[in-house]
This record gives C-alpha cells, structure tokens and sequence, in this order.
C-alpha cells in the first residue's frame, strides 16, 4: 500500500529480555518523569487564595454603565440585542419622566435589560455595537450557579455602582476601563 506520508514507521517485534518482562526499568524510568516534574516551576496556582492576572483584552461579565454623574447610560435603542449573534439580550424601553433626569441620561431607558449568560459567547460585540458606551465587557465573570435561572442577569445584576455614592465600587467594576471611560457621547 502505498504511505501517504514518509512518518510511518515499522514496530519492532523482538522478543522481551528478562530484565524488560520484569518492567521495573520501566516502571523507573516513568518515576523519574514523575520526580523531574517536581523541581519545575508549577502550572497550577493555589486558586482562590491566588489570581492570575487576566489578559489585557480579556472579556468577562458585562455591566451597565452610568455617567459621570451616575446616570444611567443606556437608551434602550436595542442595538446591542441586534448585534448579539446569541440572541442573548432581552430589553424593555421606557420613556424618562420629569424629575428623572438625575437617573437617566437619554429620553429613553431600559425599564428592563436582561443577558442570558448561558447564551453569552463573550464576543464583545454588544460593547461595539452601543453607541452610548453603556455596556461593555469587564475583567470578571459570571460565577457558577446551580440553576438555570442564576445565569439571567438583569439590570440590578449588570448595573455598575453609583461612582458618587460609592465610588469604591464603582472604580473596582470600572476596572481598566477608568482610563477609557468617554465623558460624552
Ligand atoms: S458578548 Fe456577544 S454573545 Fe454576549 S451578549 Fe454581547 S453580543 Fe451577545
Ligand atoms: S446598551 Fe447601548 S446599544 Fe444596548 S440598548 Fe443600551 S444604549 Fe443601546
């Protein structure tokens, strides 16, 4: 038959000697693969006690931005929900009443916004797609859940701090993104 690549090799077939049928020298030789193993540097970390670093273009969970005064960001335009290839995003538009406008920052705002993360392929194109840099992507993710139900996150869920009330907070789920954070839009 003819070899389609020149990699195959013919297994040899010769009789055991004593000392291999034994297979202590084997049995030795894959301990000293062991024992070499435990003077390399370790690709495990002690997880939660240490962190890695993430990836500088890392995209984790997502969260609902405010403004610099706290108001909400998001329009409710549905742009985000068009470019989800994930069909993940679900949002109710309401109208901005008199009085509100220390809430949200357009007419417009999403009574309800919700992500189903067990959708989400964290692509990031929600974030591209928002002309109002109300959503994006930050350096963490959803934690485990064991329900169904726990992975439908809505705006309590996704909605970033107060940055006056409790500007702690909201510098920590900012995260990088503080250098990044447009002032206008
Ligand atoms: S990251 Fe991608 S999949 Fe997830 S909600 Fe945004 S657009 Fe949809
Ligand atoms: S997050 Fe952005 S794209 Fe999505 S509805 Fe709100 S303003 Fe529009």
């Amino acid at each position: 038959m003819q070899a389609l690549t020149n990699r195959a090799h013919s297994v040899e077939r010769k009789p055991m000697t004593w000392v291999e049928r034994l297979y202590l020298w084997n049995i030795f030789k894959g301990m000293m693969i062991t024992f070499s193993h435990i003077f390399r540097r370790k690709a495990t970390i002690s997880y939660p006690e240490q962190k890695r670093e993430f990836s500088p273009v890392f995209r984790g969970l997502q969260i609902l931005n405010r403004d610099e005064e706290g108001r909400e960001r998001c329009t409710a335009c549905g742009l985000c929900a068009v470019a989800c290839p994930a069909e993940a995003i679900t949002m109710e538009a309401a109208e901005r009443l008199p009085g509100e406008e220390h809430l949200y920052r357009e007419e417009k705002y999403a009574a309800k916004y919700e992500i189903n993360m067990l959708r989400c392929i964290f692509c990031g194109l929600c974030e591209e797609a928002c002309p109002k840099d109300a959503v994006y992507l930050s350096e963490t993710f959803a934690p485990a859940n064991y329900q169904r139900k726990g992975f439908i996150y809505g705006k309590p869920d996704l909605l970033i701090p107060h940055p006056i009330e409790n500007p702690d907070e909201y510098k920590k789920a900012l995260g990088n993104r503080a250098h990044q954070q447009h002032t206008s839009n």
